[in-house]
């Protein structure tokens, strides 16, 4: 039993012992073929690594530089022609809106200094009600000319003046501030902007320039006064609003007192203009 015992048993042990070994070298053979691979990968991918790093930065210095003096002329050109405009048209937005007195810098501001005609009577915005609109009378008058009529005490003798002129070019002068009493609606003054409006001819028909410079003037009041084109008056209805029939002969301005459509037409343009 012993030796029987025995000897299968040692026979297997040596089995199993030549087995362990065998499978010790086995696995010792696979862990250095797999270290040894892993080790030869590595230096593949290292090397791929460093070729690609290598030729990366060859490549793309130059792609880099290439592009570089490309790329800033362009830069350099469009980056004034983008600021030039951008900062140009910002900086001619802004200050074109409103000039230092809070008015639209298109309106040009040539304040009377006679004392007959601007006495510096306040009028608070709360009181005023109407726009009203003239015309000069003076056929070819420049804005200026009759500016600086108002402005002459010696010609201007009643006194009379307008908060604004606008001329035969679409300019438009304002004489005398919003908030000061003008002269040209007796006896509504005290509650109403008086404009005055150069015409070429004999007709009083304003011309294209002077009727945009219009339109847009009493648009912008119309905004500044919460009005609508009701508020827009002629000379001519100051008579009619308000009783006083002394004057009522003076068609003023003429051509929109004679021709009723063409003053419905200007009221019509300035509802559109104000986007009703
Ligand atoms: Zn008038």
């Amino acid at each position: 039993m012993n030796l029987y015992t025995k000897h299968p048993l040692s026979g297997r042990k040596k089995d199993q012992y030549a087995r362990w070994i065998l499978l010790a070298v086995v696995a010792l053979i696979a862990a250095i073929f797999i270290v040894f691979t892993a080790m030869m990968a590595r230096r593949l991918v290292g090397r791929h690594q460093a070729a690609a790093t290598d030729s990366t930065p060859q490549y793309t210095r130059p792609n880099v530089t290439t592009p570089a003096p490309t790329t800033p002329p362009p830069q350099t050109d469009t980056t004034p022609t983008g600021t030039t405009p951008a900062a140009t048209t910002p900086v001619t937005t802004t200050p074109a809106d409103t000039n230092e007195h809070g008015f639209p810098n298109w309106i040009d501001q040539l304040l009377l200094t006679n004392t007959d005609a601007r006495p510096g009577t306040p009028m608070p915005a709360m009181n005023v009600k109407y726009i009203v609109v003239h015309y000069t009378g003076n056929p070819g008058s420049k804005a200026i000319n009759n500016r600086n009529y108002f402005n002459n005490p010696a010609a201007n003798l009643y006194g009379s003046s307008s908060h604004f002129i606008v001329g035969l070019d679409g300019e438009i002068i304002q004489c005398i501030p919003t908030d000061e009493v003008a002269y040209a609606n007796y006896p509504m003054n005290d509650s109403t902007i008086s404009i005055e409006v150069c015409h070429p001819d004999a007709t009083g028909k304003y011309n294209e320039a002077t009727y945009r410079s219009l339109i847009r003037l009493i648009t912008w009041l119309c905004g500044e006064y919460h009005f609508d084109e009701t508020n827009v008056i002629r000379h001519y209805d100051v008579h009619r609003l308000s009783g006083y029939t002394h004057d009522q002969s003076k068609k003023c301005p003429l051509y929109y007192v004679e021709n009723e459509d063409a003053w419905q037409q200007l009221l019509s343009d300035v509802a559109t203009a104000l986007g009703k």
